[in-house]
This record gives C-alpha cells, sequence and structure tokens, in this order.
C-alpha cells in the first residue's frame, strides 16, 4: 500500500508499506481520507523533541472509510461498512482500529467526508459548555472547531456573539448562524462591542477557541457575572497569565473542555454522527481544501498558514 512518512521536518514522502496485519479486537479499514489537525502542526514544523521519520501514516488520526476485514472478537461490525475512526496512521491507504475505536456511518452519510476526531471534539466541547436557550455565547476565534460551535449554540436557542481577527471567519460565522460578528482587535475594544450588544450584561457563555493568551484576555473582559469560561484552544506554546482578580470578582467557572478519555471520544463521534444525520451539524462548507496524499505536504502548509478563505484541509484517497 502507499502510506505517506513524515521523513523529516515538513517534509512527508510516499512509500510502498506492508498493508497491516490485524488482532482479534481490531478490524482493517481502506482509508477514504484524513483531516489535517491544527494540533498536529508542532509535529509538522519540527521540535527538538520529536524523532524522525514518523511511523507510516503518522500523525493522521481523523480517519474514515471502508472496513475491509474484521478480527474474530469484532461482532458489531462487518466488511463493507463505513466507519469514522481514531488511530494514528490514517494517511495512508489501509489503517488499522481497535474496538471501541470506531463508529459506523449510515447510508444517509455516504458520499460525504466523516472526519470523526474533530466532529466529536466539538461535540463534545459543546456538552461540556452547557449552553440552553436564551444564553448569550461568545465564541472566540472562528476556525473549524469555532464555526461548528456557532452553529451548535444556535441551534440550542442561544444568541451567539463571534469574534475572529479575519474577515472571512466571520462571514463563516454568519453562515453558521452567529447573531453579531466583532473583529478581534484588542481586548478593550471587543469589550466595549459586547457591552453595548448586550446591554452591559456581558456573556454568560465564553468559549475560548484560539489558544493563544489574548483570546484569554479578552474573555476575562466579556464575561457575565456567574458565567462559565469554556477553554477549547489548545495552548500549547508555554505559560499563561490570567487577571485572577477579575475571574475572583466575577465568580466564574473555568472548564478546560479537551476530554482525556477515549471513550468520551467516541461518545462524541456518535453525537456527531446523530447531529449530521438530524441537520443540527453541518460541516460541508467548512471543508475548504481537498487534496490527495500526494499533496499532504502541501495541506500541512495551508494548515500552518491559513490562507483566506482557508478552514480545514482534508487528504482524501
Ligand atoms: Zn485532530
Amino acid at each position: 500500500m502507499i502510506a505517506a512518512v513524515l521523513d523529516k521536518p515538513q517534509t512527508f514522502t510516499l512509500y510502498q508499506t506492508p498493508i497491516p496485519n490485524i488482532q482479534d479486537n481490531e478490524i482493517k479499514i481502506r482509508v477514504e481520507g484524513c483531516g489535517i489537525c491544527t494540533s498536529s502542526i508542532p509535529l509538522w514544523e519540527g521540535r527538538e523533541w520529536f524523532q524522525y521519520p514518523l511511523e507510516p501514516g503518522s500523525p493522521g488520526h481523523e480517519g474514515w472509510g471502508i472496513v475491509e476485514a474484521t478480527g474474530d472478537k469484532i461482532n458489531d461490525i462487518k466488511v463493507g461498512d463505513r466507519v469514522a475512526f481514531l488511530s494514528y496512521h490514517a494517511y495512508a491507504e489501509y489503517d488499522v482500529a481497535k474496538e471501541g475505536s470506531f463508529v459506523k456511518l449510515p447510508q444517509q452519510l455516504a458520499n460525504i467526508p466523516f472526519p470523526g476526531e474533530p466532529l466529536g471534539c466539538a461535540m463534545n466541547i459543546f456538552n461540556r459548555s452547557d449552553i440552553s436557550k436564551g444564553d448569550t455565547v461568545a465564541i472566540i476565534g472562528i476556525g473549524f472547531l469555532g464555526a461548528l460551535l456557532c452553529q451548535l449554540a444556535k441551534q440550542k436557542g442561544a444568541k451567539v456573539i463571534a469574534i475572529s481577527r479575519r474577515e472571512y471567519s466571520l462571514d463563516f460565522a454568519k453562515k453558521y448562524g452567529a447573531d453579531e460578528t466583532i473583529p478581534l482587535t484588542n481586548a478593550w475594544e471587543v469589550a466595549n462591542t459586547v457591552g453595548e450588544i448586550t446591554g452591559g450584561a456581558f456573556c454568560n457563555r465564553v468559549i475560548e477557541a484560539t489558544g493563544k493568551q489574548e483570546a484569554i484576555d479578552i474573555a476575562t473582559e466579556i464575561i457575565g457575572e456567574y458565567g462559565k469560561l469554556i477553554i477549547a484552544g489548545y495552548h500549547q506554546d508555554g505559560l499563561r497569565q490570567v487577571n485572577m482578580q477579575k475571574w475572583n470578582w466575577k465568580a466564574i467557572d473555568v472548564i478546560n473542555a479537551h476530554e482525556r478519555d477515549a471513550s468520551k471520544y467516541l461518545t462524541g463521534m456518535q453525537s456527531a454522527v446523530d447531529a449530521v444525520l438530524q441537520g443540527i451539524l453541518d460541516p460541508q462548507l467548512l471543508y475548504t481544501d481537498i487534496l490527495p496524499l500526494d499533496a499532504i505536504s502541501k495541506g500541512f502548509e495551508l494548515t500552518k498558514k491559513r490562507p483566506d478563505g482557508f478552514m480545514k484541509a482534508l487528504i482524501q484517497l
């Protein structure tokens, strides 16, 4: 089979590698596609502590495809079924997933890409955000995740304020239901605008989806008393500072919304399948760059640089 190998930072090469064998509790999947995840960018860029080359297909963890073979202990899925799965080698023609790390994709979703992991992640974060009808929700950072959260919050009947540095992102937020869009400038300006929009009440939910210090500063200003601040961004590049006095004063809850438990990932993926079926979640417009496996380096480059119009890159095999 053909697999992409990250030989060294910023260089994928395609190699002919053996098709993987499966254990009793595993399935073999003919991969149809796999998303490119922002969280893989440090690996792509290179850090001293990573070792290259990576294993064939790594770090592809947003795969979907057709079941080609099942182990003896697998009963809930059969050859020919289509699944979204969790693995780490999905930038390849074939991959393997363990029992409990895949969900079946129903016939109605045939022919649409389904990167299960990021969609499940959006569902889980939304779940942890505890959003109900009538809430005022600010979402800071409108990438793939932020846009999906706009849609989910809107579907719940919340008022949604989208905040992003990029104009095209705010256009996506509008398409995904945001009531108000605010350019991300500085905490003072954003807070003034949010104050005007909300008549001084500010937001009882703020979702930080950038992974940057400035978004925490903005969130601190625009969250209302007893609000919930949901951290959905990955803060991977050092320590953060918070205005603890304001957090104390406002009596807010702070929720770190990324799950650690694999079973929760799976629950999230299953609820993403259900939400797409019900039309609550419609990620299609956000798959802005669909590329073949031999253009995977370009896909990573786009994910890193985020040129105008870019939301999410998928590799299609
Ligand atoms: Zn991911």
